[in-house]
């Protein structure tokens, strides 16, 4: 079911990413996301960033559209949905790209988090003051316009008793192996359409993105010989990376 939402505020994070804060807070596992849909637009997933607001990156028609909304405007959202980050002592958070925003709820409930974030520019480094009033972090970017010149590959190794990671395919195909199976979490992402396990769209290596994830324990990420290699497109077909 759909849940009428005002937008209270569209806030600049830098880049071409935005916060859209909502009249409405949901309880939500750090990690899950809902189906925002902007009626005649359409219906994509996005992770709280916030218990009531969700972030997004200007990439395509419909983040444009969803970006576009002002304070007063209307907003229909089902969720939270999905598997969702453990919440323990020792974490090591990493993120890269618009996948940071999936973290930031994770260090709010974690106890001195190490978080580690990477973006091919400063600007794609999104709440970075958040990110640095709940833990230690350490930030990586391309061009080196912020933190070590490099990739996040680069910040480890990185004691922690468990890791958990949100951020482009490339990124998390990068990680795989440098991460503990048994101690790591990756949450992924995929086109998805129907969002409730039905339509197929969403799978990766036979998994549904949307029900038996997004969040997968490392174990299984090992096994998902789709990440950073191939995803379904809207058709259904696939395109590969
Ligand atoms: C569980 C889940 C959580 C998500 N959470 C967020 C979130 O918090 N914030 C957010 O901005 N998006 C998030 N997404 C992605 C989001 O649903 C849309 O796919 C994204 O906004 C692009 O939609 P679009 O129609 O604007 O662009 P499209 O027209 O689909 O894509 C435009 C171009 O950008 C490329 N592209 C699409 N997505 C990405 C990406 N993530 N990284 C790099 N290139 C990309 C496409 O290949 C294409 O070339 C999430 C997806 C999933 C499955």
């Amino acid at each position: 079911m759909h849940i009428h939402c005002k937008v209270t505020e569209n806030r600049g994070e830098g880049g071409r990413n935005r916060t859209l804060f909502l009249d409405r807070r949901f309880e939500v596992q750090p990690g899950q996301f809902v189906m925002a849909w902007v009626p005649g637009e359409s219906e994509k997933p996005f992770s709280l960033s916030y218990e009531n607001g969700i972030t997004a990156k200007d990439l395509g028609w419909y983040s444009a559209k969803l970006l576009d909304l002002k304070p007063g405007d209307s907003i229909w959202l089902r969720g939270p949905y999905g598997t969702s980050f453990p919440v323990r002592e020792g974490a090591v958070l990493l993120g890269g790209g618009v996948g940071i925003a999936a973290l930031l709820i994770l260090a709010k409930r974690t106890e001195d988090p190490v978080i580690l974030l990477g973006g091919r520019t400063a600007e794609e480094i999104i709440f970075l003051e958040e990110f640095e009033k709940t833990g230690k972090v350490r930030v990586a970017t391309e061009d080196g316009s912020l933190g070590a010149k490099g990739l996040i590959t680069d910040l480890l190794p990185q004691e922690g008793r468990y890791y958990c990671v949100c951020g482009p395919d490339k990124m998390m195909a990068a990680l795989k192996p440098l991460l503990p199976p048994e101690k790591s979490f990756f949450s992924l992402e995929r086109y998805m359409k129907c969002a409730v396990g039905l339509c197929g769209q969403c799978t990766c290596n036979g998994y549904r993105v949307c029900t038996d994830g997004p969040v997968f324990d490392g174990i299984t990420a090992q096994e998902m010989t789709d990440i950073g290699h191939r995803k379904r497109k809207k058709s259904g077909g696939w395109e590969y990376s």
